[in-house]
């Protein structure tokens, strides 16, 4: 009997193993197989210094006023205008504000247009870092193989890299099939009201719908994924939605020297610890599921062998996904603790206790469900909670499986030959999201090379772009227009 047992242990075994060694070899490259885009004939310094041009101008955007730097973002138009000759004297441009419309109109107006976008806003320099710029983050400084500065990544180096294209496109005497919109916000560092939202209302009531519209997003990552070597580039096709809760407790305020059994800050803190250890789930479904499905046969060794096999593995990977912050902000809603407020009087209890806490939502959650996750979760009614003005639920997922997808897809492909290409969720929030009635492909994705130290570099100090892969960026934009015939 106990040998039966054991021969049946064994055999199970044995079919697991064999099972796990067919998925993982049978696993064969996403990738779609392209020719290398033949080179572009760019003036490396000329481009760069036109970049670098773009960075001089202090275009901070401020969510309370449209007008604060007004003069910086005519001044930076002015510029454009003057680095880009052939584009202004061809293209029509329409000002919203200080978010400029831009349109190239195309040679069959029968096809549908397309539109790519980008922003001229920049977020300052966090005050006491400016001494740790290794070049003025206003200087516009080319040096050792870098244009350094504040939006020399986000977003400038789309914006100017958008520009360059259409005028090295226009000075070969190429005119697109489809007309091709180019939208140029001036604060989507602070929300995007005046701009996107304002521009995509514009092409509604005119009745335009993309065929796509490209926005900034993921990047080529190098070194940021475990388990590849070669670089990675993500193509969002969704963004997380957002929620702030405000937490409330009222009691009678009292002397500290004979407190009641449950106090307003005794309660807020119990909500809070309950609330940042009963998270809500991680999911390896959905964008997450599809972004490891095509990055799988691209990795080596164990990796190759954990994820060509969820089946098995997914409780496994699910907790090791969960340990990174980065992985972890990809795979669920994500509960931050980010404001609390109470008492001021070292023997007075407070009557109120105050706090807010932040929620991204993952596609496939919505605000309600995160509302609904916080009262079952502190499960206290002395805790009011409230949804935040500004809450949004995440973003549709643009499909995978469209014609548009598969010309971004190749177009990174042609020019970054050496990335793996994958669908991906952004965790930020962008333009893109204020134009979800302008086109059913909306996708997010900035020809950005990016390593682990790059990160920080992202609305934080040394910001600065590669001469390198700027030129890549442009190749980018000006390939993606030839494809798009
Ligand atoms: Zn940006």
């Amino acid at each position: 009997m106990l040998k039966r047992i054991l021969y049946a242990a064994l055999l199970a075994i044995a079919i697991i193993i064999a099972a796990v060694a067919w998925n993982t070899l049978r696993l064969t490259s996403r990738q779609i197989e392209v020719k290398p885009a033949p080179p572009l004939a760019l003036d490396r310094d000329a481009v760069a210094a036109r970049l670098a041009g773009a960075l001089k101008f202090r275009t901070i955007s401020d969510a309370a006023s449209g007008d604060t730097n007004a003069e910086e973002f005519t001044r930076m138009q002015a510029y454009l205008q003057q680095a880009f000759p052939r584009l202004h004297a061809t293209l029509k441009r329409e000002m919203v504000g200080h978010s400029m419309l831009f349109t190239w109109q195309g040679s069959d107006p029968q096809a549908r247009p397309v539109m790519w976008l980008a922003h001229q806003d920049v977020v300052p320099v966090a005050p006491g870092t400016e001494s740790s710029w290794q070049q003025p983050p206003f200087d516009g400084v080319v040096k050792d193989g870098f244009v350094w500065g504040r939006g020399s990544w986000d977003d400038k180096g789309s914006l100017v890299a958008q520009m360059e294209a259409v005028e090295t496109l226009l000075a070969s005497g190429y005119q697109p099939r489809a007309t091709l919109y180019l939208g140029f916000g001036a604060d989507e560092e602070v929300g995007g009201r005046r701009g996107a939202v304002e521009i995509a209302r514009l092409l509604k009531s005119r009745g335009i719908k993309m065929d796509y519209i490209l926005d900034e997003g993921m990047l080529v990552t190098q070194g940021i994924m475990s388990g590849v070597s070669k670089p990675v580039a993500l193509i969002g096709v969704a963004e997380k939605g957002y929620a702030s809760v405000n937490l409330s407790v009222e009691t009678a305020p009292g002397h500290s020297s004979m407190p009641p059994q449950k106090t307003a800050i005794g309660m807020m803190s119990a909500a809070l610890t309950d609330l940042e250890r009963k998270q809500m789930p991680v999911e390896l479904t959905g964008v997450a599921r599809e972004m490891f499905d095509s990055i799988a046969p691209e990795m080596q060794g164990m990796n190759r062998v954990v994820l060509s096999n969820l089946w098995l593995f997914a409780p496994v990977v699910k907790k090791q996904l969960e340990q990174s912050a980065g992985t972890n902000a990809v795979l669920r809603t994500t509960t931050a603790l980010t404001v609390i407020h109470a008492g001021n009087k070292d023997n007075v209890l407070p009557g109120r206790a105050d706090a807010v806490v932040n929620f991204r939502v993952r596609p496939g959650d919505t605000v309600g469900g995160v509302m609904e996750h916080v009262k079952q979760t502190v499960n206290n009614d002395a805790v009011h909670a409230e949804l935040d003005a500004g809450s949004s639920d995440p973003s549709r997922v643009s499909p995978v499986d469209s014609a548009q997808y598969t010309l971004i897809n190749r177009t990174i492909r042609e020019v970054f030959s050496d990335a793996a290409v994958a669908p991906g969720i952004v965790i930020g929030a962008t333009d893109a999201r204020h134009y979800k009635d302008v086109s059913d492909h909306v996708y997010r994705f900035s020809p950005v090379r990016a390593g682990p130290e790059d990160l920080s570099r992202f609305h934080g100090t040394n910001e600065r772009i590669g001469i390198n892969n700027y030129l890549e960026a442009v190749s980018f934009y000006v390939q993606l227009a030839r494809n798009g015939k």
